[in-house]
């Protein structure tokens, strides 16, 4: 019986609760409305010569996905994009401003929404506005989110020459049951070539999310769209725990809860993406991506240069991240920051000469303390207390002296195992490792708070 394995039906009721998924720490809910621009202005003149990781929001798509939790707008007046590539451009001569002088970008992502709904000149546009204030570093990773339902191969070696280096796809599922109840139609046999396809243009890596918990799902359904998947061997894979709140994503609604598969059932998908890609000889890479060995990602997590932030796992830890575009999440210098997420109010501010900024957060002492510790589980699955007390100028047992005795069911558990400097999580205990983080997450446990998903 492999380590997965030991999950009973007690065991699941115990820790089946929600939380945050610690893209973050605090978490977005904490951010505060009116966040003073001298705050920012004060983060932003910390960076100094710095290289950057820049992220742009581009959120047009063409039809809903019922499952859908990005900030999205759903529209097929492409007028919208070039509009909304105006308010970017002021957007993003304001942030130069802001920075002072020109700044090397070492990461650059597109997410959405769509990015690949952009037609070809808006895209070769919208990278062109980015070149204009910021230089790319010719040797990094220059990555973007692709739906297959927009691209083919043609497409994909546009997408190379125009200077991506890196290509997510969303694949989610290919059972064609699920397709249909999630609402997003993309046969395999037009979708997996896109991923050689990608490989033989020259993208550095490709990489393929998929997502577990969706209606109609079972351990053995998924366990096809996965072989599938295989046969084309992406660099890596992200294998998204799908976040059930109908409450707040009303597009789920769209659901029948009794189509859901139970927590058991999730966790047995899941255990079973693991086993599999773990004898693929892919590395499990925090909580949810999976890495070939030659994968950057792989070599990140060696280092010790995991990052984990609004666009999941990535390299580049330390960057300064700065965001563009709606809804965008920037984190500078131990400040957080989010955009407006109205497209008009998102342009009205731009055009005013004022950063689109709707609210934010500056990390706290004990912020900066949780923040590492959360991050340092999230990402290395595991925690050298020393390493805490050297960053921090703590006492670390003194200082989570509330918390340490939290940690007793899940080391009970078999979910936690101690070390000589503190504590690992088990191969059983990634699976609730969200949990946790939370023990050390302050705000959250003095909070009411609860707009979270189900850790399971
Ligand atoms: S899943 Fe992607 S394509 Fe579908 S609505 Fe959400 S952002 Fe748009």
């Amino acid at each position: 019986m492999t380590e997965q394995t030991l999950f009973d039906t007690e065991m699941v009721k115990k820790h089946d609760r929600s939380g945050p998924r610690y893209t973050s720490y605090p978490a977005s809910p904490f951010f505060t409305e009116d966040y003073p621009m001298a705050a920012v202005d004060k983060a932003l003149g910390k960076v100094a010569n710095s290289p950057l990781s820049l992220y742009v929001h581009l959120p047009f798509c063409s039809a809903l996905c019922w499952y859908c939790g990005c900030h999205k707008t759903i529209t097929r007046d492409r007028n919208r994009i070039d509009r909304y590539l105006d308010d970017f451009e002021a957007e993003l001569a304001l942030i130069a401003e802001h920075l002072g002088h020109r700044h090397q970008v070492k990461q650059l992502h597109w997410g959405g929404g769509s990015p690949s709904y952009l037609d070809d000149e808006q895209t070769t546009r919208c990278f062109d506005l980015i070149k204009k204030y910021f230089d790319l570093d010719p040797e990094g990773e220059i990555s973007i989110e692709g739906d297959p339902r927009q691209l083919t191969p043609k497409r994909i070696r546009f997408l190379k020459d125009v200077g991506f280096n890196r290509l997510s796809l969303g694949l989610q599922d290919f059972d064609p049951r699920v397709q249909e109840t999630i609402n997003r139609i993309q046969p395999e046999k037009e979708t997996l070539p896109l991923i050689p396809a990608a490989i033989d243009a020259g993208f550095k890596s490709v990489s393929v999310d998929l997502i577990y918990g969706l209606p109609h799902q079972s351990r053995q359904s998924f366990d096809e769209t996965l072989a599938t998947v295989l046969q084309v061997k992406p660099n890596r894979l992200s294998v998204f725990n799908y976040a059930h709140i109908p409450n707040i994503i009303k597009s789920q609604k769209m659901f029948q809860e009794a189509d859901l598969p139970i927590a058991e059932e999730k966790l047995a998908i899941f255990q079973s993406v693991t086993e599999t890609l773990l004898s693929a000889g892919y590395r499990h890479i925090g909580m949810d991506h999976f890495a070939r060995e030659d994968d950057e990602l792989t070599e990140a997590l060696d280092k010790g240069e995991l990052q984990r932030n609004f666009q999941g796992y990535s390299t580049c830890a330390g960057l300064d991240l700065v965001a563009l575009g709606v809804s965008a999440i920037s984190y500078v210098q131990g400040h957080y920051w989010q955009n407006t997420k109205g497209l008009k109010d998102y342009r009205d501010m731009v055009h005013a000469g004022q950063l689109p900024i709707k609210k934010g957060l500056t990390l706290t002492q004990d912020d900066l303390v949780r923040h590492e510790v959360i991050m340092t589980i999230m990402c290395g699955m595991g925690l050298n207390f020393s390493d805490i007390e050297n960053h921090h100028q703590v006492n670390f047992k003194d200082y989570f002296q509330e918390e340490l005795p939290q940690l007793t069911d899940f080391f009970a558990d078999n979910l936690l195992k101690e070390t000589d400097f503190g504590f690992e999580v088990t191969a059983a205990g990634r699976f609730l490792v969200r949990n946790i983080a939370r023990v050390f997450d302050r705000r959250l446990n003095n909070s009411s708070r609860n707009t979270f998903s189900k850790v399971i």
